[in-house]
Parts: C-alpha cells; structure tokens; sequence
C-alpha cells in the first residue's frame, strides 16, 4: 500500500513551497489509494517556533489536503511527533556502531572550527570524510576500551555515519532520474548528538522505516542528502523507499529561490494563512486572510512543477487526484506567478454557487452593519460576481445596491451635469413616478420611448441618471438596479443628486 508522509518541521509558518509538497504528496496517496501521513519533525527544540504546528495543520485543513494519520490522528504507527519518539533513536545508533557502519567521534567545536578554517583559506570546503578523520581526533583509530573510557569521563561526542572511501554509488530519483555519487566528496554526516538527539538524517530514516513510507516527495533541496539517506537504508539492511524531490519555486523574475521577503515587496502572500510572529509580532500575509478560495491556491500550487500535458488548466482537487502523475514532474525551477493565483480565483469566484457566495458576502455585509435578505443578495452577488475576483470585490462593484452613493465621482458628474439636467431629471422622476410595475423591462421601455419622444441622445438622461444612482459611470445594468432599489429610493437618490 502506498504510504507517503509531509514530514515539515515546526520553525515557523510553513510557506507556500511546504504546502506544495503536502499538496503533491496528498495527491499521489490519493491517486493510489494510499495514506498520507503528517510527521512533526521536532527534534531541533533550538529553532521550534510556539504555534508552528498547529499553523500547520491548519493550513493543510483550509486548503482541503487533511492527513490521514498524524498528531491528534493517530493510526497504527504514532506517535507522530519526533520529539516524542525520542526513546526510538539511540537504539538505531547504537546498531550502527555495533556493526562498525557509525562511529564515536570526540572532536572538540574549536578542532572542527580550526579545520574548517585551515581548507577555507585554501579555498576548499572541508569534508569530514576518511581523509580528514585521521587529521582530527581519529576516532577510527581508538581501540573500543578507549572509546569507553572516554564515554565514561563523559566527554561529549557525537555518533557519526562512516561513509565509504570511495565508492560510486548509483542513486534513482523518480523525477530525475538515475545519479551517480562518489562517496569521497561525502561528508561522515553526525547521526546522533552530544544532547542525546538524533540529527535530522537519523530521525528520518528511522521514522520513515518504521511508519513504512513507500515514497519519499520532498523539496530539492534535501537532493544532496540523498546519498546518505540511501548508504543509510543499506547500513540498516532496510528497503529504501522511492525518492522523488520537487524543483525548486522561483521568484517571479525567475532568479534565486522565492523568499518571504519576496511576498512583502510585491505585495502578494507567500504563506497559506496569515501568521504572526510570536516573538517579533510581526504579521505576514496569507492568501485564506486575502480573500482567495483554497481551490484557486491547490490550482495555482499544483502548476508549480508539475502540468498535466494537456490544454487544461482548471483542476479541482479531485480531477487533480485524477491527472497527477509524479513522473511529469518537472526537474527545473518553477516560476512563481502572483498574478496567476488570481486568475484562478477570479475562475473559482465566478463558478462558485451564488447560494455559496451570498454566505460569505452577508459576512462583508454584517461588517458594514446592513442587513438584507438572502434572496436579494443572492441577485446582486449573480450580477456582479463576474466583475469580481475576491468576495470583498462585490462591494466594490454593487455597493449601490445596498446604499446610496456617498460621494459622486466630480469629473464625470461635472461633465454629466449640463446646465438642463436638473429639468431634465424631474422629467424622468415624473415618468418613472407614473409606473406602477417598477420592473426592469417596463422602466427600460418607458425611460427610452421617453427620451426618444424628446429627440435627445440618451446619454444626456442615462449619464446623469447613472450617477444619481450609482455615483459613478459604472456598475450593473441601470435599470435593474432602479428595480433591486425599488421606486422609492430611486427617485430619493435622484434628487438628492440634484442638490
Ligand atoms: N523535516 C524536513 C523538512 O523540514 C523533512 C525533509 C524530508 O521530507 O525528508 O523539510
């Protein structure tokens, strides 16, 4: 069965990128029928940031990808938290050091700091490979009494992975392909530290090995770990998992990885939800706060790496669970396009059932303190909804409907205004004062055979008339909105223009 898992850890909101893994992870469980998993991969409690882990489940339930197993949804391979698998690790180590494939390594900081110094200056990065080990505390070369004794005087160590010297390993990713790695260029990657915490690589393999992962997806930027996590699997004597790691998301102009700083310059969120530093209190924007529909994001992030080859472009959740396949996947860095996200709102809004639409417009409504029946605003959210990309847009574009204008826009009023304007509105306040049945049809019928009987251009009435009613050369059908509004105010409204 087909087990995946979103693995994120808590350090703070999870960024849009996170959620395109969680996204696409979702979708390949789905397609085959299998589980997702959520593991909170705590176990830096240096950089766990109050709040994270909730932001993140949150955010997975707001955009309609919830986990199948996880923290407060246990299945049969809890706890999900690392930190509270912490007892697991050490075992694992130890196996490890047992079958000489890890080793105790007592380096002091100031040693590696010298070393690290010493290849820099030569311009070379320093590799704590077989080469190097020899010239730091060889601990390869201690004999296990010595290793003892020194674990006894608790001196601190770390548990590292002994790569091998040089060996060339053949690697398969699901999206790129086969890989070739020279294990000399490899770091002895430290499995276990001095503070009685796996690393992150330990943790990892352990969990994914035991909750039975069957495909790991994840960023690229876990590809260079890759190596180890593999030789990791083989040390053990486990099945590895399949590997498939995402391309990277761009910033819109294409260079260098999309950062949150990025979204405060452009103006446009990089977080699914709105988040609030705990300790800066500092607050950055989410697309759930900005009004998008959580299909306009899965849509928006599902095209980020990954395109059906097809001419299709609205997928809904389901019909992406239908369309995914991890293999057309793209390997190169995928642009991120703001503008797009809303394109696929405006689409989303303008799908979305009125019934559905009118609730979440009485919210902007209550908010304004006018209250209107559901059946009146369900046709003002029908006439307007294509004008719109947000909810919040309907007022901007059908306010007139609920109130009067406030204020009238001066150039087109002035220009609109002509020095027999004010006769002629009382005219059409007479006309429309005559008609009993104040429907759309009759009123179009009667303002118009009116005006022609006048032999003026119909500007001349329908300007004016616009901006007693609207406040402005805009809006929706005029004499609808004379309908919706009803005689009264209609005739209101163009008098107090009048003034
Ligand atoms: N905890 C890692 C992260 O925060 C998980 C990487 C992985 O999926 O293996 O991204």
């Amino acid at each position: 069965k087909v087990r995946v898992r979103f693995a994120p850890s808590p350090t703070g909101p999870l960024h849009i990128g996170g959620v395109r893994t969680a996204l696409y992870n979702y979708l390949f469980a789905k397609k085959h029928d299998g589980d997702f998993v959520l593991r909170i991969e705590d176990t830096d409690q240096n950089r766990y940031v109050e709040g994270a882990e909730d932001y993140i489940i949150e955010s997975l339930n707001w955009c309609g990808i919830p986990f199948d197993e996880g923290p407060g949804k246990e299945g049969n391979y809890g706890p999900y938290r690392q930190s509270e698998r912490k007892h697991l690790y050490k075992e694992f180590a130890n196996k490890l050091i047992e079958t000489g494939q890890a080793y105790y390594a007592f380096d002091t900081a100031e040693d590696l700091d010298k070393h690290r110094k010493e290849h820099e200056e030569k311009g070379k990065t320093f590799i704590y490979n077989w080469h190097n080990r020899q010239k730091l505390d060889n601990s390869l070369a201690l004999s296990e009494e010595e290793v003892q004794k020194k674990l006894d005087n608790e001196e601190a160590y770390v548990i590292r992975f002994k790569s091998p010297e040089s060996e060339l390993l053949h690697i398969k990713d699901e999206i790129r392909g086969e890989m070739e790695i020279d294990t000399s260029i490899l770091d002895d990657k430290v499995l276990f530290k001095s503070d009685g915490m796996p690393t992150y690589h330990l943790a990892n393999i352990v969990d994914d090995h035991l909750m039975q992962i069957t495909h790991v997806i994840r960023g690229e930027e876990w590809l260079p770990s890759l190596a180890l996590h593999v030789m990791l699997y083989r040390a053990f004597g486990w099945e590895a998992p399949k590997f498939a790691h995402l391309p990277l998301i761009l910033k819109p102009q294409g260079k260098g990885k999309l950062s949150k700083r990025d979204g405060d310059k452009l103006g446009f969120p990089v977080f699914p939800l709105e988040w609030k530093d705990p300790k800066s209190g500092e607050v950055s924007a989410g697309y759930r706060e900005d009004g998008y529909f959580p299909e306009a994001v899965t849509n928006m992030l599902a095209f980020l790496g990954w395109n059906p080859g097809t001419e299709q472009e609205f997928f809904k959740l389901d019909e992406l669970v239908e369309a995914f396949e991890i293999s057309r996947v793209h390997k190169g860095g995928a642009k991120f396009d703001p503008e797009k996200t809303k394109w696929f709102q405006q689409h989303y809004l303008n799908e979305a059932d009125n019934k559905v639409l009118t609730e979440k417009f009485q919210k902007v409504l209550k908010d304004k303190e006018i209250s209107a029946d559901d059946e009146f605003v369900e046709k003002v959210v029908g006439l307007i909804k294509e004008r719109a990309v947000f909810v919040a847009d309907i007022w901007d574009q059908g306010y007139y409907f609920f109130i009067s204008p406030t204020s009238y826009d001066p150039k087109n009023a002035k220009k609109a205004w002509k020095v027999d304007t004010n006769e002629l509105m009382e005219e059409l306040m007479e006309v429309l004062k005559a008609e009993d049945d104040f429907t759309a049809d009759k009123l179009s019928d009667k303002v118009k055979g009116w005006i022609k009987s006048k032999e003026i251009g119909f500007g001349k009435v329908m300007q004016p008339f616009r901006i007693s009613l609207v406040g402005a050369l805009q809006g929706a059908d005029l004499f609808i909105i004379a309908e919706s509004i009803g005689k009264e105010e209609t005739l209101r409204r163009i008098k107090k223009a009048m003034e």
